[in-house]
C-alpha cells in the first residue's frame, strides 16, 4: 500500500498535487462503494491542506470524517425536518420575543434544546388564538429534528382522523405502536372542535400509549379547566391531562393576538398617511 502512495511533501503549491491516475479513480471506486460522496469531494483539497499545514496522518483522516459525519447530519436534519410535514416552516429565530412577555424564556431556551424529547417528556402551549403556539411548535418541532429526533405535526382533528380510521379497520394497536416510532408528534389546535365520545376515546389512547416512552407537544386554546367541554367528559378529560403534564413543561400564553397586532399597526400606518 505504501508503495502507491507518491512523497508531495516539499513540492511547489498547486490546486493539487500531482498523484499516480489509478489513486484517484481508486479512491473514487472506494469512496462510491462505501457511499460517502462527501470523502470523495473533499479528500484531495483536505490532503493539499494536510500537507500545508503538516497535519499527521491521524488528523487528516479525522478532517476527512468530520466533513463526511457533518454533511450525513444535515442531510438528516433536512430530511427529518422534510418529513415531520410541518403546515409551513416558522423557527424560533423568527419569533419575536417582545411581543411575549409572559413567556418564560428560560423555559423556551430550555425546551429549544431539545433534551425533553430523549427524556419522553411533555410540552403544553396554552394560549388564545393568534398568540403563536403553532408558530412555537414548529420552533421546537425543528429544533427537535435537527436534533436528531424524529417529529410528526398535525392538527388534533387529523390526529383523530387517523385514528378512528386505523380503529374502524381493527389495527388501532398497531397505529399506536407505528406513531410510537416517532419520538416527538405534535397535536395542534385541541380544543377548537369539540370530540365526540369515540374521538376522545382515541385521543386519550393516543396520549397514555406515549405516556413515559415518547413526546407529545399539544397546543390549545383553552385552559385545562375546559378540556372536559372539548372531551365531552369530565373524567376521560381529568385522566388525560394526568398523563400529559405529569412529567411536562406547561407554558400558558396570555397578551394580544400576533395577527390582530400586525393588523392594527397596518390600519395605524394607513391612517397616518
Ligand atoms: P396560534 O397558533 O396561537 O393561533 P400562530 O402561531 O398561528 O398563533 O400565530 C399567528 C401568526 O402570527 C403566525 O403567522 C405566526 O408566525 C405569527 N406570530 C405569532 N406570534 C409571533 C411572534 N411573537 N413573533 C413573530 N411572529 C408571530
Ligand atoms: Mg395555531
Amino acid at each position: 500500500m505504501a508503495t502507491t502512495t507518491a512523497t508531495t511533501r516539499g513540492s511547489t503549491p498547486a490546486v493539487h498535487r500531482p498523484r499516480p491516475d489509478h489513486l484517484d479513480s481508486k479512491l473514487a471506486y472506494l469512496t462510491r462503494v462505501l457511499k460517502t460522496p462527501t470523502i470523495g469531494r473533499v479528500w484531495q483539497d483536505l490532503a493539499d491542506t494536510a500537507r500545508d499545514a503538516n497535519w499527521s496522518h491521524e488528523e487528516y483522516l479525522t478532517a476527512v470524517l468530520e466533513r463526511q459525519v457533518a454533511d450525513r447530519e444535515s442531510a438528516g436534519n433536512m430530511m427529518r425536518v422534510r418529513t415531520a410535514h410541518f403546515p409551513a416552516i416558522k423557527t424560533l429565530d423568527d419569533f419575536n420575543l417582545d411581543h411575549l412577555p409572559s413567556l418564560r424564556k428560560d423555559v423556551l431556551a430550555h425546551l429549544a434544546t431539545a433534551t425533553f424529547v430523549p427524556k419522553a417528556d411533555n410540552v403544553v402551549l396554552l394560549g388564545p388564538p393568534g398568540i403563536g403556539k403553532t408558530h412555537l411548535a414548529i420552533g421546537l418541532g425543528i429544533k427537535a429534528a435537527q436534533a436528531g429526533n424524529s417529529v410528526l405535526f398535525d392538527t388534533a382533528t387529523n390526529w383523530i382522523t387517523r385514528l378512528s380510521r386505523a380503529h374502524h379497520a381493527g389495527a388501532l394497536e398497531a397505529e399506536l405502536k407505528k406513531i410510537r416510532r416517532y419520538r416527538l408528534i405534535i397535536i395542534d389546535e385541541v380544543g377548537y372542535i369539540p370530540f365526540d365520545t369515540d374521538a376522545a376515546n382515541l385521543f386519550f389512547q393516543l396520549v397514555a400509549s406515549r405516556y413515559e416512552q415518547a413526546s407529545i407537544l399539544v397546543t390549545s386554546n383553552l385552559p385545562f379547566g375546559r378540556w372536559g367541554e372539548v372531551f365531552g367528559d369530565e373524567v376521560v378529560a381529568a385522566a388525560m391531562i394526568d398523563r400529559l403534564v405529569h412529567h411536562a413543561e406547561v407554558l400558558t400564553l396570555a397578551g394580544d393576538s400576533y395577527r390582530t397586532k400586525a393588523r392594527r399597526e397596518l390600519l395605524a400606518k394607513d391612517r397616518n398617511k
